[in-house]
């Protein structure tokens, strides 16, 4: 066997649940091991040893990432009552992805991996739509009251204890309501939409790919007007002259406008939404590009530190069926491009080409093998034209394998 490729730094590995469990390994064994040295500091943040540490393995995950800069991540269970009685449970935790996204502050982009026989719904697309989501505040944690009848509904602003004295007690008139009704109170953090944008431009600068923001500033005067002014003030203070040396064009418009222009753009834009607009929007990116098992999903945080992940879950029903002894035909494609983004962006830090070479070339014998027509279940459903034959995730990735050796073996 010829020399495998050595790593300066490790990456965080952070290991999953069910069937997205059952492929890291796989995909372990068969692409990466054969051919690098891999330098991992392994975090099992699958359910059961969430559970024995009291989730503190998750937190010490977040803040290995921190230290390192560059984590790749397994789907992971979000525990609720029903995996309490599978598991056994004694606690609930919150979702993983929750507790490190805020340890480390960041925004999840979303792209689609493109491949030629899965073409898009949307006609004109003609390279992948990102979507960063800013992931907090608004109406995700909002507070809702059931109004019983007539009265006046306010908003009170009442300064923190030990405030400074310039800051006032504020009260305004949400409405005179003449019968019952229904009232919410939203709210976002100036702080938290500035991470948001930072972490935007960083990515439209890696990626080079233009970026538009919309929000509805001409109705929400206040409240969008103060996600646009932070947004522009970010892009005139800290970005311009970084985008305008790389050729990057930043956009603001309204969220309708938007809307009916990423439908009749060609694709190959970083789309920053609002939470509830990114929510929204990123399902329908998804669906129209095809498939879930081909969304990539980056946490990028404002400090530069970088978490790959695909955007799907750990395949639960697939797992099960693999229990009784199926060979499932899961779809492995976004968990290896989640390996290949860590591999990548630690060459890039580490300076380390010979290692983002790799990352490349095992990216194009996935992509190729698809497009030979070779694939799993949920992509021959829509390819066009037909897949030639449909493999299982063992047969899948060993074809793959192959022709990732072969790729390298002609290189040497
Ligand atoms: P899911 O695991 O994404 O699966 C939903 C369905 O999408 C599957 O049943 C399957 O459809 C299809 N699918 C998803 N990924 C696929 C792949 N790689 N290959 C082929 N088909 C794929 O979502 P879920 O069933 O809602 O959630 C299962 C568990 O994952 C939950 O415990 C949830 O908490 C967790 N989850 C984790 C993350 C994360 O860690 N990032 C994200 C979402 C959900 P068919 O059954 O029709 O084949
Ligand atoms: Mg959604």
């Amino acid at each position: 066997m010829t020399e495998r490729i050595a790593m300066k730094n490790p990456i965080v590995e952070i290991d999953g649940d069910e069937m997205t469990r059952v492929l890291w390994a796989l995909v372990k064994e068969k692409l990466l091991l054969p051919y690098i040295d891999l330098k991992t500091e392994y975090y099992d943040l699958g359910l059961l040893n969430r559970e024995a540490t009291g989730d503190q393995v998750t937190v010490e995950a977040a803040q290995a990432i921190r230290r390192l800069g560059v984590g790749v991540k397994c789907a992971t269970i979000t525990s609720n009552t029903a995996r309490k009685d599978e598991y056994k449970l004694k606690n609930l935790f919150p979702s993983p992805n929750g507790t490190i996204r805020a340890i480390l502050d960041g925004t999840v982009f979303r792209k689609p991996i493109s491949v030629s026989r899965i073409q898009p719904t949307v006609s004109t697309w003609k390279k992948p739509i990102v979507i960063g989501r800013h992931a907090y505040g608004d109406v995700y944690k909002a507070a809702d009251m059931l109004v019983p009848g007539p009265g006046k509904v306010e908003l009170v602003y009442t300064p923190a204890e030990g405030a400074p004295a310039a800051l006032a007690e504020q009260r305004i008139t949400v409405a005179e309501m003449n019968g019952a009704g229904i009232v919410q109170g939203i709210h976002n953090l100036d702080e938290s939409i500035r991470s948001f944008a930072r972490a935007c431009f960083i990515y439209a600068l890696q990626e080079k790919l233009p970026l538009w923001f919309a929000a509805k500033d001409t109705i929400s005067k206040t409240y969008d007007g103060r996600f646009k002014t932070i947004f522009n003030e970010v892009y005139e203070h800290e970005y311009k002259d970084k985008c305008a040396a790389a050729g990057i064009t930043y956009f603001y418009t309204l969220i309708d406008d938007a809307v009916a222009r990423v439908i009749r753009s060609e694709g190959g834009i970083l789309w920053a939404c609002k939470n509830y607009d990114g929510d929204v929007m990123s399902d329908m990116i998804a669906s129209a590009s095809g498939s879930l098992a081909m969304m990539t999903s980056v946490l990028v945080s404002p400090s530069g530190v970088f978490e790959y992940e695909a955007a799907h879950g750990t395949v639960q029903q697939h797992y099960y069926r693999w229990q009784k002894g199926e060979k499932t035909s899961t779809n492995p494609i976004a968990l290896i491009f989640a390996w290949t983004g860590a591999l990548a962006k630690r060459a890039e830090l580490d300076n380390t080409p010979e290692l983002a070479v790799f990352a490349n070339r095992l990216e194009a014998a996935a992509i190729e093998t698809i497009e030979e027509g070779e694939m799993t279940a949920d992509l021959a459903r829509i390819a066009q034209p037909q897949a030639a034959h449909i493999l299982n995730s063992w047969e899948f990735i060993d074809v793959i394998a192959a022709r990732l050796k072969k790729r390298i073996n002609e290189l040497r």
